[in-house]
């Protein structure tokens, strides 16, 4: 069908349609974003892909798949690099966007996220560029190992940390020489529509980067079932994550899933208490919509009341409002879908006799904040120790020794992430290494090199992205051995 007419939000012009094969694309049927933190502000009615819409983007990212895995690493870089230009070009816009459409605090997006959206096809461009192939001698022959492109790869996306996550995906199977469909999610799909322009403005060639919205039943679906698709990267839920690798294995294709967590904020009596505080109460700031969050706060009993005191003289210093304003320090959740399942866990908790320290109610009736909620549970089996709230609800536990802290740690099905404080250089490198996660931090979180591998263990995921590892996901490992000596 035709395409829509572009929107204007806030002088910044957006298109609702697809982008596939180097063009806009419509659909008949639309979804509707709206802005978290001002929820009467409907953003844009967004064409609404189904199979069809599949079938086209499948077909494009095939045929473009050939001419882009046949370009040299340094020529697919250069385009890269020119993406990466464009998004430190359009900082002010994507961010402005990705805070109207998320909910995300602007100040964070302009200064760091975005850029990091910039450094995320930079680093990928470098690495592939950079690479050498691994050659050795072993029982008389020469042996090779080549990284061959793979085939067009699907990216699907959360929309908790819509661009930065979109890119961190894309990069690498751009650069591993894989054309590329990505389907962000459809509470926050704006951002990656300001990226398609981006994309077309750097000179991809057509049909080498394709950005498909719809929902996950539909499009999600028809896309993760079509053969065409060789590497499906996948950042969301376990429920999803299992319904997708059912899909991927019924085409025996490579899937990663990047998934949940509950990660523990492990506080040893030798730490900086206040630093630790401050950054227990930091995991407010998003509303608790960050995967690897430190949801569980488990710190040694003996300092347990002095950490106390000073996490709540940080968390009273938070501000909910308008996430344009500098002043505030905590976003909104996302969808007010999401505030009634993060409610439902704070009525169930409280009904099955967990005591409820602060919040546990909305901040304002028909807003959608809720209020930073700590919670003492009555067991470690409690319902909102063991599962994924993400939201802003922390849970508070103690401990006496070293391993009661470690053991309380790793006592969930996840294992994303981990921080610890502790002032000690032994038992950050011992409780490090024991602390069940893809990453853990000790004194401090989120801090990031781009080359080390990010994953989950459990059930937080499969595979690793980052560095070479998520280059590696993206290709076909060949080795190949000559016979040494029988060729001149
Ligand atoms: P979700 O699983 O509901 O959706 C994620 C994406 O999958 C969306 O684009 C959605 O449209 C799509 N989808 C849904 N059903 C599908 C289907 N049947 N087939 C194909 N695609 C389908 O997750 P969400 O609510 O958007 O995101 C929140 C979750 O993401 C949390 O669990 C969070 O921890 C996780 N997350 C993990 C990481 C990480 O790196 N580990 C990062 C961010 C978020």
């Amino acid at each position: 069908m035709t395409t829509r007419a572009r929107i204007d939000i806030e002088g910044i012009s957006v298109s609702p349609d697809h982008y596939i094969g180097g063009q806009r694309v419509s659909s008949p049927d639309t979804f509707e974003t709206r802005c978290p933190f001002d929820w009467s502000r409907k953003l844009a009615d967004m064409a609404r892909g189904d199979a069809s819409t599949a079938d086209l983007a499948a077909r494009a990212a095939t045929a473009a798949f050939p001419a882009w895995a046949a370009l040299s690493a340094s020529e697919r870089a250069a385009c890269m690099h020119r993406l990466a230009d464009l998004i430190e070009a359009n900082v002010e816009k994507l961010a402005l966007i990705e805070c109207l459409d998320m909910g995300m605090l602007l100040e964070s997006l302009r200064l760091r996220v975005i850029l990091r959206g910039a450094a995320n096809f930079r680093n990928y461009a470098d690495l592939a560029s950079g690479h050498e192939e691994r050659v050795w001698s072993s029982r008389g022959t020469l042996n090779r190992v080549i990284r061959m492109p793979a085939g067009p790869a699907l990216i699907i996306t959360p929309w908790n940390a819509p661009f930065m996550l979109s890119t961190w995906k894309c990069a690498p199977a751009l650069a591993a020489g894989n054309t590329v469909i990505l389907k962000p999610a459809d509470w926050s799909p704006l951002s990656a529509s300001l990226l398609a322009d981006l994309i077309d403005e750097a000179g991809f060639p057509a049909g080498v980067f394709n950005i498909v919205q719809g929902l996950g039943a539909d499009l999600g679906n028809a896309l993760v079932s079509d053969p065409r698709i060789k590497r499906i990267s996948f950042t969301g839920s376990v429920p999803t994550a299992r319904i997708i690798g059912r899909a991927a294995a019924e085409n025996i294709v490579p899937f990663t899933a990047e998934l949940g967590g509950k990660s523990a904020l492990l506080v040893f009596a030798d730490a900086d208490l206040d630093a630790a505080a401050k950054k227990a109460a930091g995991q407010f700031d998003d509303s608790g919509q960050v995967c690897m969050a430190g949801t569980r706060i488990i710190v040694e009993e003996s300092v347990a009341e002095a950490f106390l005191a000073r996490f709540h003289r940080h968390v009273d210093q938070h501000v909910m409002g308008d996430s344009r304003d500098p002043a505030t320090t905590m976003s909104a959740l996302i969808h007010p879908v999401h505030v009634e399942r993060v409610l439902g866990f704070i009525a169930r908790a409280r009904a099955a006799g967990d005591t409820i320290v602060r919040g546990g109610q909305l901040h304002q009736a028909g807003a959608n904040w809720i209020e930073p909620t700590l919670i003492l549970p009555r067991s470690n089996d409690s319902e909102v120790v063991q599962n994924e709230v993400f939201g802003p609800v922390l849970t508070f536990q103690t401990f006496r020794t070293e391993a009661e802290g470690i053991a309380l740690a790793n006592s969930t099905p996840y294992g994303l992430s981990g921080i610890v404080y502790t002032g000690c250089a032994q038992r950050a490198e011992r409780v490090g290494r024991a602390v069940r996660g893809g990453t853990v931090w000790v004194n401090t979180f989120l801090v990031r090199d781009l080359t080390a591998p990010f994953g989950g263990i459990g059930i937080s995921g499969i595979g690793r992205e980052g560095g070479d590892y998520a280059l590696d996901f993206h290709s076909d490992l060949k080795t190949l051995q000559i016979l040494e000596g029988s060729v001149a």
